[in-house]
């Protein structure tokens, strides 16, 4: 026993000094611009050692957060709806609705199958006839994945849904999957003009990586009209330090536009055989996947630099993921477009 401890401690030590000193960085971090000051000024303010803020943002409804994910609840008068469980701060879902209404949690709504906005589900599964609505696509993968952490749904349906409970009507509605394989939920409430949309975009901030991680960028860039068609002034998008109005939707759309602009630009631009013989003078033409990424490469590299300089001062983090977001567009301006 002592000896296995001893090895454990002496592997861990090993594995966290060459962790320690293998760390590699995109580029020096001290390089990044600091985060925009009316980013910083619109942030929530998270106690701590609380874990997490709970924040009404029209009447009966409120948004959770711990400072990088969002979710919400809902009060109706016969109980409270959830929407998501973000797995970061579950174990605080029951005690925030708690402290905010004495009305007993009857409904959890999945927007999507991903453990990080869901896997919060595990912490609400001894809260008696609790109801979980996902889309049916959703189900069928969570059955097959088989987490503990993500709790199966006990009601499914096809299509868009439309939830009533005493005050409240809440439409579950489907637009493309932007971001997830499966499926992705907008959850809307028309007398509330509340609008959530989770991974799709965080106002005061560019995409994270890759389009928010988006499984098909023409789905995603169908999105921002989509969203905007709906009548809303709350936008919740499901990460990081603030909510949205409609206008931080416009902005958001605008800059992806422009990468995508841009890439497709650059890509018909760029002289593909020239650019690759230059790269053989060094190595030959045997290494093909090196000579194409090298094209590829200078593709997003010059339109990264373009993006940078249009955007570093409207958007926060556009220096940390333009080229990721190049990459994203340049797969679908070249193999899909
Ligand atoms: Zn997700």
């Amino acid at each position: 026993m002592k000896i296995s401890t001893l090895l454990y401690n002496t592997l861990y030590a090993v594995t966290f000094c060459l962790g320690a000193i293998n760390i590699t960085h995109a580029k020096p971090l001290q390089d990044y611009v600091p985060v925009l000051d009316q980013v910083k000024n619109n942030a929530f303010q998270i106690d701590q050692k609380k874990g997490y803020l709970v924040k009404k943002v029209k009447p009966h409804v409120y948004v959770i957060t711990d400072g990088i994910w969002q979710s919400a609840f809902i009060t109706t008068g016969k109980g409270v709806i959830l929407l998501d469980a973000p797995q970061s701060f579950g174990q605080h879902i029951t005690q925030a609705v708690a402290e905010t209404t004495d009305e007993p949690i009857k409904m959890l709504v999945y927007t999507h199958s991903h453990v990080d906005h869901i896997g919060g589900s595990q912490h609400l599964k001894n809260i008696p006839g609790l109801k979980i609505i996902a889309h049916q696509a959703v189900a069928d993968f969570l059955k097959e994945k088989n987490d503990p952490r993500r709790l199966l749904p006990t009601q499914t349906y096809s299509g868009d849904h439309v939830i009533n409970m005493g005050s409240e009507t809440i439409h579950l509605d489907h637009h493309g999957n932007y971001h997830s394989t499966e499926s992705d939920t907008f959850v809307y409430l028309p007398q509330r003009r509340f609008l959530m949309v989770i991974d799709s975009l965080a106002p005061g901030y560019v995409p994270f990586r890759d389009f928010d991680l988006t499984h098909n960028f023409h789905e995603y860039l169908k999105m921002f009209d989509a969203i905007l068609d709906y009548d809303f002034d709350v936008f919740v998008g499901g990460h990081l330090t603030q909510i949205g109005t409609a206008k931080d939707v416009r902005t958001t759309q605008a800059y992806v536009q422009d990468v995508y602009q841009t890439v497709k630009r650059m890509h018909s631009q760029a002289n593909q055989f020239e650019i690759m013989s230059a790269a053989a003078k060094k190595i030959g033409w045997d290494n093909k996947f090196a000579l194409f990424n090298v094209f590829l490469e200078h593709i997003v590299e010059e339109s990264a630099r373009e993006i940078e300089a249009r955007w570093i001062d409207k958007l926060a983090g556009v220096d940390v993921w333009a080229k990721s977001h190049a990459r994203t567009a340049l797969i679908y301006v070249r193999w899909d477009d």
